[in-house]
């Protein structure tokens, strides 16, 4: 079977829905969840559902028994994650899993983003624990732009990004990704870098002037200063740096993605931002 963590997120979701698609059958897809009642739909179509929290060892054991492979979709709570994805990594080993697919972050090797930490520790983990794997570097995901479109319409837009080019992608694309390496694309071992057309934040903001008709400008801050401004617009105060520092390493490039490994594993261009933006109005 084919185990995928996060089922009740955004990406997890995607992917099952991606599995089903390609025409893995749903008695052979096992969809994990902290709140399986939020997978009810799912099991309704035949996916096997079972609990599993990334605190809790014994969970995870249980719901990786028989996995052939497990798509392990990173955690949300950053600052905590390490020893959550110590846990799945020790299960997976214990179950026999034959191939773990880890999402991560854009060249997490090197990149200075307070983001990167956490999937640095668990490549490198999952690198060690001598497990078949394949990474998954995926960068921003166009739903952070699209997601913030009447903020955009309302106040323009704002970041810290500079004149950085960021290689957004949709989610949608990223899950396509992840179940063509779940059913025989790519190599055991390898890590790819996953992004889509790059774009700055001043190009995004004269796309969106072009869609609207409407002058949309973009304005640069920093790094202090932008977090304050999501501060005030209730973001809560640590996660509000933690975005405005994923704006400074896509300042420094550390978002930008060089090659095409999305569009050969996905066998198309992906989504554009222009496309996004012109779904999501
Ligand atoms: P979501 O927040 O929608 O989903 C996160 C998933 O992780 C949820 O299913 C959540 O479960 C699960 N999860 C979190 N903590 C635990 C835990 N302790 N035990 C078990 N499951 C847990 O994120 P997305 O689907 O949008 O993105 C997937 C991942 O990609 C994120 O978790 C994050 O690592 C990363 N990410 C990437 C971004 C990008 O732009 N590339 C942006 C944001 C995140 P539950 O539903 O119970 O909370």
């Amino acid at each position: 079977s084919i185990v995928v963590t996060g089922a009740t997120g955004h990406l997890g979701r995607l992917i099952v829905s991606a599995l089903l698609r390609r025409g893995v059958p749903a008695g052979e897809i096992v969809a994990l969840g902290r709140d399986t009642g939020r997978l009810a739909d799912l099991a309704q179509r035949g996916v096997v559902v079972r609990q599993a929290d990334y605190t809790d060892p014994d969970s995870l054991r249980a719901a990786f028994a028989g996995a052939d492979k497990l798509m392990f979709v990173s955690g949300s709570e950053v600052g905590q994650r390490v020893a959550q994805h110590h846990n799945v990594i020790a299960a997976a080993r214990e179950a026999g899993v034959g191939l773990v697919v880890y999402t991560s972050i854009t060249r997490a090797d090197t990149s200075t983003m307070i983001l990167a930490r956490e999937h640095r520790e668990t490549e490198r983990e999952l690198t060690a624990s001598g497990l078949p794997h394949m990474i998954l570097r995926n960068s921003w995901y166009l739903e952070n732009y699209t997601g913030q479109l009447p903020t955009y319409l309302e106040h323009g837009v704002a970041g810290a990004a500079g004149e950085g080019r960021v290689s957004a992608a949709t989610r949608e694309d990223y899950a396509e990704a992840a179940a063509a390496v779940l059913t025989g694309a790519g190599e055991p071992g390898r890590v790819y870098e996953l992004g889509g057309a790059p774009f700055t934040l001043a190009e995004l903001a004269a796309e969106l002037s072009r869609q609207t008709g409407r002058e949309i400008g973009y304005v640069d801050l920093p790094v202090e200063k932008y977090t304050e401004v999501l501060v005030g617009a209730g973001v809560p105060e640590p996660f509000a740096a933690v975005l405005a520092d994923s704006d400074r390493g896509i300042a420094g490039g550390e978002l930008y993605v060089e090659g095409d490994d999305l569009a050969t594993l996905i066998g198309r261009r992906p989504t554009t931002l222009a496309e996004a933006l012109r779904a999501a109005r």
